[in-house]
This record gives C-alpha cells, sequence and structure tokens, in this order.
C-alpha cells in the first residue's frame, strides 16, 4: 500500500456497533468483564484503550514497523527509550539535539549512572572513534534541529551494528512522508507527533515505532508500568491529522523551497539552512534518503546582531513568534532564547547554533504572502 492509502486507512475500521466510519473516542477508564479475568482484550485505559490502539496501528504502517507505542509527549517516549538503558551504559547523541532532549539525557539520566556523549555526525565515521564496549545507543536526529543537519542513517546504522550498538532516529522533522528511518536500517523511530503528524498545532503526543519484537516488550511494558499514556481525545484528534498528513506535507515542502531560495537571494540575509540548497554540506545524503526536504528552514541575517533577529521576529505578522513546528499555520522562533535555552551557550555555540539564529516552520499558507511577510520585516532592519 502506497503512503497516502496508508494515511488514510490504515488503524481505522468503521465501528462494528454502529458502523460510525470514524474511530470513536473510547472515553473510559475502564471496561467490564463478564467474569474475573474474563474480558474483550481491554482491562484499564492505561494498559490499553481502543483510540489509542488505531493510533498505534496507524503510525507503525505509516513507518513501515511492526510495533508503535504512543506517549503523553514526544519527550515521554524518549524517557521511556532511556529507562530500557542499565547505569553504566552509554548514549553517543548528535550534537545538534532539540534542547528537551539534551535536558533529559543530561538534567535526569546522567545521576541514573547513564553516560551521554554528544558528537558531530555530518561525517558518520567520526563517531567511530568514540563507541566503546558500554556503547548500546546511538540518538540520531536527522534533519537536526534547528541547524538542519543531515545524518547519514545507512551508515551510522552499519557502524553502529557492527559495534552491538542500537540506533535511535527522532523523525520528526522529517516526518513519516519524507524519510523512512527502519528502511535505512534504524531499530527505532521516535516522532514528537505534536509536530508535523497531529499537524495542527492542538496536541502534544509522542511515539516510538520499531521492529525489535525484544523491545517492543519493553516500551509496552514501560508504557504500562510509568503510565505517560496519551488521552483518548488526543489519540482521535491525531487519528484526523494523519488523514492529510501526505497533503500537508507536500505543501509544507512547496513552500519551504520557495521561501527557502527568497531567503538564500535576499542582501540582507546572510546563511540558509534547508537540506534542499545545493550549497547545504550534505544536500546529496538528504536527496538519497528523504523524499523531499520538508518545511523547516533556518537563517541569520547579514548584519547578524541579535538585536536585528529579535526586530525581525517582532514585525513578522504571518509568521507567529512561538515555539514548536509542522503545524499548518507558520511560525517563527528563536532557539537561543526558546527551544534551545537550556543547552548551555557554550555547547550551543560548539555545535554551530549562533545566537542570531532565526528558525521559519513554515506553514501551508500562499507561498507568495508569506514571501511578503518576509520581505517587509526585512526592510525595517
Ligand atoms: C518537539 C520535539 C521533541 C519533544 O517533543 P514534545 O512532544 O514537545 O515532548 C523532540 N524532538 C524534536 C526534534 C522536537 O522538535
Amino acid at each position: 500500500m502506497k503512503f497516502a492509502t496508508k494515511a488514510v486507512h490504515a488503524g481505522v475500521h468503521p465501528d462494528p456497533t454502529t458502523g460510525a466510519i470514524m474511530t470513536p473516542i473510547y472515553q473510559t477508564s475502564t471496561y467490564v468483564q463478564h467474569s474475573p479475568g474474563k474480558h474483550k482484550g481491554y482491562e484499564y485505559a492505561r494498559t490499553q484503550n481502543p483510540t489509542r490502539d488505531a493510533l498505534q496501528t496507524s503510525l507503525a504502517a505509516l513507518e513501515n514497523g511492526k510495533h508503535a507505542f504512543c506517549f503523553a509527549s514526544g519527550l515521554a517516549a524518549i524517557d521511556t527509550v532511556i529507562k530500557t538503558l542499565q547505569p553504566g551504559d552509554e548514549v553517543i547523541a548528535t550534537n545538534d539535539l532539540y534542547g528537551g532532549t539534551y535536558r533529559l539525557f543530561v538534567r535526569v539520566f546522567e545521576k541514573y549512572g547513564i553516560r551521554f556523549q554528544f558528537i558531530p555526525m555530518h561525517n558518520a565515521d567520526a563517531v567511530v572513534p568514540h563507541l566503546t564496549p558500554q556503547t548500546k545507543l546511538l540518538w540520531i536526529e536527522s534533519p537536526t534541529n534547528p541547524l538542519l543537519n543531515i545524518v547519514d542513517i545507512e551508515r551510522i546504522c552499519q557502524l553502529a551494528h557492527h559495534h552491538g550498538a542500537k540506533v535511535a532516529v527522532d523523525n520528526t522533522f522529517a516526518s513519516p512522508y519524507l524519510q523512512n528511518p527502519l528502511d535505512l536500517g534504524a531499530d527505532l523511530v521516535m516522532h514528537s507527533v505534536t509536530k508535523y503528524i497531529a499537524g495542527h498545532s492542538d496536541v502534544v503526543m509522542g511515539a516510538l515505532i520499531t521492529n525489535d519484537d525484544q523491545w517492543a516488550d519493553q516500551f509496552k511494558f514501560l508504557q504500562n508500568a510509568a503510565g505517560a499514556v496519551p488521552a483518548p481525545m488526543d489519540c482521535f484528534l491525531v487519528l484526523r491529522g494523519i488523514k492529510t498528513l501526505h497533503l500537508r506535507m507536500k505543501a509544507h515542502c512547496e513552500n519551504g523551497k520557495i521561501v527557502a531560495h527568497f531567503l538564500a537571494n535576499h542582501p540582507k540575509v546572510g546563511q540558509v539552512w534547508w537540506p534542499g540548497l545545493p550549497s547545504h554540506p550534505n544536500h546529496a545524503v538528504a536527496a538519497r534518503q528523504m523524499r523531499d526536504f520538508g518545511g523547516m528552514v533556518s537563517f541569520t541575517l547579514t548584519d547578524d546582531r541579535v538585536e536585528n533577529a529579535i526586530r525581525l521576529m517582532e514585525n513578522l505578522q504571518l509568521f507567529s513568534l512561538a515555539e514548536s513546528l509542522g503545524g499548518v499555520e507558520s511560525l517563527c522562533g528563536h532557539p537561543a532564547t526558546m527551544t534551545h535555552a537550556s543547552i548551555p551557550k557554550q555547547e550551543r555555540e560548539k555545535a554551530g547554533l549562533r545566537d542570531s539564529l532565526i528558525r521559519l516552520s513554515v506553514g501551508i499558507e500562499d507561498a507568495q504572502d508569506l514571501c511578503e511577510d518576509l520581505e517587509r520585516a526585512l526592510a525595517l532592519v
């Protein structure tokens, strides 16, 4: 089945009792048993919920995986992965990483004896000297947040597997429409469903998708044992969002391309980061492992004082100044004070993240209106 058909149909069936074509919101905490221990497969809603089941089946299909598990947020999903490790285990992560992931690793899990290294991975082979017998997991983002670095997922997986380590890919920026890491050899895909998958800026949720049966058993155990499950209403909203994921992503990519080229040709714009630009250092890898280049664009100004970046963001009208990304409406953000403020300035600068960087989540509005908004705000700096 092709992606668009899966987006509309995977995991969902008309309700057998009424014929309702949409999956009902099973807003219940428990399920009646006809005799102790005899039930219809549902006991308590932290453990199982039919609306969540439908969504998990849909997400597994979209990522070409066997098992999917949903959580109350993207970070709750990541938290679950790290809880499958033991004290003494090491994780190697990309150094240009979502700020909340960095915070979870360093400020929550280091004190339990799990060690984290943050390594640039635009050259995949650079991880080799950092791999030790204790390295159990490589945590990859590609494209990265916010610098849109591209990691060669297939190559990283070969190197990691050769050393007996697993690879997890945070696929939030690409969405399953643009990239399927399991097909490239990854052991696990993680999504902040909050972003492109839900797509309408009205839900916070996370997901894990894997083909690894043993890891899946641990995720299922932890989903119930630690209990960071999403609400049925949110699962319904995400199921609705998924039905247009392919259409939205196509529009995000088209607009992302127009905005990236507009910025790249503007005299007041310094550097532009978008994996579809031939000047992007890993453009060739992006073209190989992604189906298109997405709607996230980062840039700096020629006069790259922070005051100028702030003035620009204050004057944009269609691009609302807000954290998050992946909704139908365009957003702009300032990673240094917003999404990445939890990473120390020194670490940010080591990863090439300057305080003057502006990040755009290009929405699905009319591209000309978006460029005119940028043009007008650029004239004021
Ligand atoms: C937002 C985000 C997360 C965290 O997800 P939440 O749903 O906000 O908990 C993780 N990784 C990336 C790349 C993100 O953009």
